[in-house]
């Protein structure tokens, strides 16, 4: 699905914090393990094509239509790519539906009727129907997250990455939000990049662990986790 081979970046500051990456990520769910500081946000930045690598390749192919080279073809990366940020920021005075209708729009979903029937169907799979008309300046931590997969969602993409996303989750909101990403996991190829072991253990069926941007190991978590 996603091939990448011996990406770099070096910021500005010296920091190399992609030193030869190469990965091979499957359909469905995979896992991105690392402590902070590892590299597993400026990998996923590189992968929504927010910033340049100095070198390497990431090849998206997923089986129909032409391969995507991910550093180059911008716009076709973009069309099929759902991202949820770190530091995933909502506008407290705006009601949901309200927002995620703007966003339908951003997305090209420039028929009203079809936008309405996406947005509806998006609010149900996350479970915010019922607040959907509530500020999200009320929302609890889960709740934006789950807001925030909605807004991945949107354009039906093939590949969704998602960074951090259960930091500062409780036990509940984590298990519902991690409950949504395997449904999701089973139509497109998710990356979840975490430093929290087991929320690659409990539902990843493949996952790699960085550490200073560099691929430590990877396969199937169990037995990864064991040889380690
Ligand atoms: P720009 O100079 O293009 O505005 P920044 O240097 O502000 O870019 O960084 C862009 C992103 O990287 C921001 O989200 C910022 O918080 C993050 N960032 C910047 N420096 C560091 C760092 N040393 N460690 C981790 N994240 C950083
Ligand atoms: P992680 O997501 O695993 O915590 P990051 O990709 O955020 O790792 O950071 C990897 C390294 O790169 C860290 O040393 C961090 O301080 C540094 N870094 C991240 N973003 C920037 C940036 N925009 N400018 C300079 N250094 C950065």
């Amino acid at each position: 699905m996603l091939t990448i081979r011996d990406l770099t970046k070096t910021y500005a500051n010296g920091v190399r914090a992609l030193d030869g990456i190469s990965l091979d990520i499957p359909r469905g769910m995979f896992g991105l393990l690392g402590p902070n500081g590892a590299g597993k946000s400026s990998l996923m930045r590189t992968l929504a094509t927010l910033q340049e690598a100095d070198a390497g390749s990431a090849i998206l192919d997923n089986g129909d239509g032409p391969a995507i080279d991910v550093l180059r073809d911008k716009d076709a990366v973009r069309r099929q790519l759902g991202y949820l940020p770190q530091d995933f920021g909502v506008y407290p005075k705006v009601s949901a539906l309200d927002l995620l209708e703007h966003f339908a729009v951003l997305k090209g979903l420039t028929n009203r009727k079809q936008r309405r029937e996406v947005v509806d169907g998006l609010l149900h799979q996350v479970n915010l129907w019922n607040v959907r008309k509530q500020k999200l300046g009320g929302f609890s931590g889960g709740m934006r997250q789950r807001f925030g997969i909605a807004q991945a969602l949107l354009g039906d993409p093939r590949l969704v990455i998602v960074d951090e996303p259960t930091a500062g989750l409780d036990p509940e909101e984590r298990n519902r939000f991690l409950n949504l990403l395997a449904e999701i996991g089973e139509n497109v190829a998710v990356i979840l990049s975490t430093h929290i072991v087991e929320d690659v253990t409990d539902l990843c069926p493949s996952m790699a662990i960085v550490n200073k941007g560099k691929v430590l190991l990877s396969g199937e978590p169990n037995a990864a986790i064991a040889a380690l």
